[in-house]
């Protein structure tokens, strides 16, 4: 849920065109015990709009106890997007947040200049837990700014062309999400069954992400462990089949991100420097998390470079 805690290697993998949406397979990787699907970053499409990572994780079964377990870790430069089909997660922060998290809720952290969090099991939920956390890559007018975390209990929603829409980030379909946005990018959880229609913005480019189903996009199949993108130029987006999907979309950019571990940076110097800091007994810069689990040290391969 937490995003990597090996650093990111941007995958290859396969890729296929049909009516002009591109496939790409998503990586399999494993984050704390749970095993995700990696859609983004990919070589050739590291952003999609302002989004820079997705994890799709389980369908898997958790305890009470055990289920996600990633101890406190650092972030920096990025808004962390929390979304769940089922199961609950408790979130805790550097900013002294204490949040559970459920299906139709949205968790979105911003990590500034930086921020540490941890995500664990609530102690109460046993059962199925399914869903995907999304970055978003921060701007350089907010990205060396205060961290910040919000959750919102419930979120509009949108029903046009056969489709029905929750808006997480961002405006869908003439309705707008109230969560914070430092881009014009936005986020909804669609549910298709059948065809259907729905209006985009022909400037932005997109991604879909299937979390259940099969579900068709301007005649191309995506499944989960696949991530369709969409090039900026279309106006619509024609659905079919039936299943349950994220639609991500954006301007393109304003820049080329460099990301490594739990860092969305523009250099090496920038990520040195995070990675030194969270290392460092001294440094404030991340806070501290009030978790049971341990921290999880940044990956050795920078040590060379301490200064
Ligand atoms: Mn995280």
């Amino acid at each position: 849920m937490s995003g990597p805690v090996a650093p990111v290697d941007v995958a290859d993998g396969d890729s296929s065109e049909a009516g002009g949406v591109e496939l790409l397979t998503a990586r399999e990787t494993v984050v704390g015990e749970m095993r995700v699907r990696r859609a983004l970053p990919r070589r050739g499409h590291r952003t999609v709009g302002a989004w820079c990572f997705a994890d799709h994780m389980g369908p898997a079964s958790v305890t009470e106890d055990r289920g996600v377990d990633i101890g406190p870790h650092p972030h920096i430069g990025l808004q962390t997007v929390t979304w769940l089909a089922a199961g609950e997660v408790l979130h805790r922060d550097s900013l002294g947040s204490e949040q559970v998290i459920k299906p139709g809720q949205l968790n979105l952290m911003t990590a500034g200049r930086g921020v540490s969090h941890s995500e664990e099991a609530t102690g109460r939920y046993a059962g199925e837990l399914h869903g995907i956390q999304l970055w978003v890559a921060q701007p350089q007018s907010t990205r060396w700014g205060e961290p910040a975390f919000e959750h919102w209990p419930s979120l509009p929603a949108a029903s046009v062309g056969g489709v029905e829409a929750t808006v997480l980030v961002g405006s869908f379909a003439g309705v707008a999400s109230p969560a914070r946005r430092d881009t014009d990018h936005f986020g909804a959880e669609l549910v298709v069954r059948g065809p259907g229609e729905a209006p985009i913005e022909a400037g932005h480019e997109h991604a879909v992400v299937v979390l259940e189903g099969s579900v068709t996009v301007d005649g191309a199949t995506v499944e989960p462990g696949r991530l369709g993108y969409l090039a900026p130029g279309r106006s619509s987006l024609a659905f079919g089949g039936s299943g349950r999907l994220l639609l991500l979309g954006g301007e393109p950019f304003e820049s080329e991100i460099f990301m490594w571990w739990n860092f969305v940076a523009r250099s090496t110097d920038e990520v040195d420097e995070a990675w030194a800091d969270w290392e460092s007994a001294e440094s404030t810069r991340f806070g501290s998390v009030a978790s049971p689990l341990a921290r999880i040290p940044a990956p050795a391969e920078r040590m060379w470079k301490r200064r």
